[in-house]
């Protein structure tokens, strides 16, 4: 069986705690590799490390910095297939899917790329007389990063590429459940040149996690997962000074209008609901139908979520892979068996599902609810699988205050031909990524990514300019060069008037 271990000081570190979890293949049910699980020492250790390395990587040029940089990309950019084989092995999304998961990491270290242009400040001449003012921005020290299984090498690189861009040094935390792509990031990151120490992984559980939201020398922590333990990394993190984002989980609603183009409403419907089997934050959970369109967009939406062809992930054939542990497709089928006694119709019902010669995979079929209601355990958690929620609703309005009421604000997507309720729509609903006529709008990589209410805690988005702001502290400098025929200037106790 294979091992994963730590990655700290620029090699391979060979887990110490004694303390192992099981990574499965999600397709075939078997365990194929165990991953070290960091204790406290072991993360002090890497944290140590990272601030070592801060001492030279916080002052080097940024033509070293995006010299490394643009070699990880060409290196990122052979090994797309390897690590997309990686994402699939431990995760089991299709192999596609993969691909585009590594092409949208691969975005951020473009941006990353670009940071001379990010971070060359402000400067204003002249505010008073030989007075100059500038604004710069600086990096923080180590930064430390959590992340989620169901993007394992995209939401690292959210992360790292931009963090460290920016002069910090990194300790990151991967998930425990597939973790062999984000060493596989390291390695590659170090092969471009990085300094030993800049970036560092230490993989675990939530013992590793609670020691870098309480170490002293970590200065900043992202973290993207769920809701309950976005708030406690938040919380904890906060109260031990350091500067937090933590994303949590989502219900992204698709709110279709009675003029939309409901054959394209129903195509983005069943790749934003099905696609990576659900376990996407911005996968569309829930289709609200206003006016009298319900029954035919159902139908539309049933017709095609028949046709997906669910197989392993390495299989061209397939488009839809099995759920990440057998313990969650159980849950989310538990959604489905409980939502008729819930009141809601069971259009498709997707639990019971296999593939044959893969009997122990993790597999369940596509899932599609309609006349859903809000009280119901399918429409107010985030079930993470492939079950879409069909809801109804008279009117925009009604429809617009039902997305509203949710706890919840991540992406949220309108479907109409008509530009002004298009319009309103951006304007009135309470979410953080809005897409008109696009299902899953995940903001390209100079734009930053991130939710509101329960979907984000803290107050930066991830990546783009808020990505830069997140991982720099700003420093206003204002100057002034006398000129030697300047006459002395004396005492004033006042505020310049
Ligand atoms: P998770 O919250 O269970 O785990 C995320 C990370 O936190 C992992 O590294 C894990 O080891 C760690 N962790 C888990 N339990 C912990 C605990 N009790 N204390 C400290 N650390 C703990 O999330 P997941 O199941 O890996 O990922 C799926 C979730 O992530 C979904 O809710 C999804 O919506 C969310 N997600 C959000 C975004 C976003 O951008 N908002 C993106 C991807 C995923």
């Amino acid at each position: 069986m294979k091992t994963v271990h730590h990655w700290i000081g620029g090699q391979a570190v060979d887990g110490a705690s004694g303390s192992f979890g099981p990574v499965t293949d999600p397709a075939t049910g078997e365990v194929t590799t165990q991953v070290a699980l960091a204790s406290a020492d072991e993360v002090d250790a890497a944290v140590a490390t990272a601030r070592a390395a801060y001492a030279s990587w916080g002052t080097s040029s940024l033509a070293q910095r995006t010299t490394v940089l643009f070699k990880f990309r060409a290196l990122l950019d052979q090994h797309r297939e390897e690590i997309a084989r990686l994402i699939t092995a431990e995760h089991g999304k299709v192999h596609d899917d993969a691909l585009g998961e590594v092409a949208r990491g691969l975005e951020i270290v473009d941006l990353a790329c670009g940071i001379t242009v990010q971070l060359k400040g402000e400067l204003s001449t002249q505010v008073a007389s030989r007075v100059d003012v500038a604004s710069i921005r600086q990096p923080l020290g180590v930064v430390a990063g959590i992340t989620p299984f169901n993007f394992p090498a995209m939401v690292p690189m959210w992360m790292f590429p931009l963090a460290v861009a920016c002069g910090n040094t990194f300790v990151l935390k991967p998930s425990e459940k597939d973790p062999s792509a984000a060493l596989r990031l390291a390695e590659l990151f170090s092969e471009a040149g990085l300094p030993d120490g800049v970036l560092n992984v230490v993989n675990g559980d939530k013992v590793a996690v609670d020691r870098l939201l309480e170490h002293p020398d970590v200065a900043a922590v992202s973290f993207v997962g769920s809701t309950p333990i976005a708030r406690h990394i938040h919380a904890t993190a906060s109260a031990h000074g350091k500067r937090v984002q933590a994303l949590g989980g989502a219900k992204n609603h698709m709110l279709v209008l009675p003029d939309a183009d409901l054959d394209a409403a129903a195509d983005a419907a069943v790749s934003a609901a099905y696609g990576s089997a659900g376990e996407r934050c911005m996968a569309v959970s829930a289709v609200v139908a206003v006016g009298a369109i319900g029954d035919e967009l159902v139908a539309k939406i049933k017709e095609r979520a028949e046709k997906i062809t669910i197989g392993p992930g390495h299989d061209p054939a397939s488009e839809m892979g099995p759920l990440i542990t057998a313990a969650h497709r159980d849950k989310v089928a538990g959604y489905v068996a409980g939502a008729a006694a819930q009141g809601a119709d069971v259009v498709l019902d997707g639990t019971g599902f296999t593939v044959e010669g893969y009997e122990n995979g993790h597999w369940i079929g596509l899932s599609l609810l309609d006349k859903v209601s809000t009280d119901s355990d399918a429409y107010r958690d985030e079930i993470f699988g492939p079950v879409l929620c069909v809801l109804r609703a008279e009117t925009y309005e009604e429809g617009l205050a039902l997305i509203n009421a949710s706890p919840y604000g991540n992406g949220t997507a309108v479907f109409t031909r008509d530009g002004g309720a298009a319009r309103r729509f951006q304007l009135e609903v309470e979410a953080g990524m809005v897409g008109v006529n696009v299902p899953i709008p995940v903001p390209v990589g100079y734009h930053s990514f991130g939710g509101w209410k329960d979907s984000l805690f803290g107050d930066h988005h991830i990546y783009g300019n808020d990505g830069t702001h997140f991982y720099t502290r700003g420093k206003v400098v204002t100057t002034r060069w006398p000129d030697p025929a300047d006459a002395p200037t004396g005492v004033d106790l006042g505020f310049p008037r």
